[in-house]
């Protein structure tokens, strides 16, 4: 780990995103970077990285206790909003969300 990560990483509070945004793509298989690994923690709980970016997550994650400490509270988080149950908008704020989004469509906004 860089000198830098390893200063980030000390300031990485336990329920906030890393400090930096996460890469799309990761062209290196080889020794992933503190924020490559960090960008493929949701990859990695859904289960669908690939057989070598597994492995090169999980050969960073053996060796590198923030990113396994990020993993564990990333998990945690996944897990207790999983149970919480959905909530359905109440009729007026439906209404009133419909009418701006079409606003917003047919001025092209969006
Ligand atoms: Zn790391």
């Amino acid at each position: 780990m860089s000198a830098l990560l390893a200063a980030n990483s000390t300031l990485w509070a336990a329920n906030r995103p890393p400090p930096f945004p996460c890469l799309i793509g990761v062209e290196t298989y080889g020794r992933l970077t503190c924020q490559e690994a960090i960008s493929l923690l949701g990859d990695y709980l859904e289960r669908i990285l690939g057989d070598r970016l597994l492995a090169a997550l999980e050969a960073h994650l053996a060796d590198c206790e923030p990113c396994r400490a990020y993993l564990k509270t990333y998990r945690k988080t996944r897990d207790l909003t999983a149970r919480l149950g959905a909530v359905d908008m109440p009729p007026e704020l439906q209404s009133r969300l419909r009418t701006f989004l079409r606003d917003r469509i047919q001025r092209g906004e969006i």
